[in-house]
């Protein structure tokens, strides 16, 4: 098997994983990935993240044009915003997760820090999290929303709609989403009361050593 055909049945697996387990549902969630020979493989349109098939993802070259595949996620000018301003971006991930959802919808939510500094784990592999406004979906305005970010985040919150992580590697962006939707449920979980959270220094003493995304955006 081929290297790009061992990513599409990876980008497939790891998706499907994340629908059975509830961080997705019906036809929303989409991913991306680049490919050994600089192209982008990018889930369709209207697909369940249960169901995706290897054989159909679409496929874009270096240049940036389709080559096959069925007609890619409207939510591509959120992926390509990465891609643009973070180089070394290899995978993107988008759900419609529901606790991170929830907490978004706040009048407290954090816009600079989204994530409260419950565990350690959400800044080892997110470093800080981004809140950024409610936009239409597939609205190009959000493309433009995170390149005004200018690659200093490789995690965003959309308000009342779904997180989207950036990673050096597919299995990295998955993993780090899936650690944003579980301290987006510890925080709802804790809501109301008053948890015992890490120090700033403790908090600047992970940031030091994982080398994350933090500084001013
Ligand atoms: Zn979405």
């Amino acid at each position: 098997m081929s290297e790009e055909a061992r990513l599409r049945e990876r980008i497939c697996t790891l998706a499907a994983s994340m629908f059975d387990r509830g961080l997705t549902a019906g036809s929303t969630g989409n991913i991306s990935a680049r490919t050994p020979d600089g192209g982008l493989l990018v889930s369709p349109t209207g697909t369940s993240f249960g169901r995706l098939d290897p054989a159909r993802l679409a496929k874009f070259d270096a240049s940036g044009r389709q080559v096959e595949g069925d007609r890619p996620t409207k939510e591509m000018p959120l992926h390509q915003a990465f891609y643009e301003t973070r180089g070394r971006t290899a995978a993107v991930v988008h759900l419609h997760s529901c606790h991170s959802v929830a907490l978004s919808t706040l009048p407290d939510a954090g816009v600079e820090d989204f994530l409260p500094p419950i565990t350690p784990y959400a800044f080892m592999q997110l470093g800080r999290v981004q809140l950024l406004p409610y936009f239409r979906p597939g609205d190009p305005a959000i493309g433009d929303a995170v390149r005004g970010l200018a690659g200093k985040r490789s995690a965003v919150m959309l308000a009342n709609h779904g997180p989207v992580v950036a990673g050096l590697d597919l299995e990295g962006a998955c993993n780090a989403i899936e650690e944003l939707e579980a301290t987006a449920r510890l925080a709802m979980l804790l809501r109301g009361q008053t948890p015992n959270m890490l120090s700033p220094a403790q908090v600047a003493d992970l940031v030091r050593i994982h080398d994350v995304a933090w500084g001013a955006a």
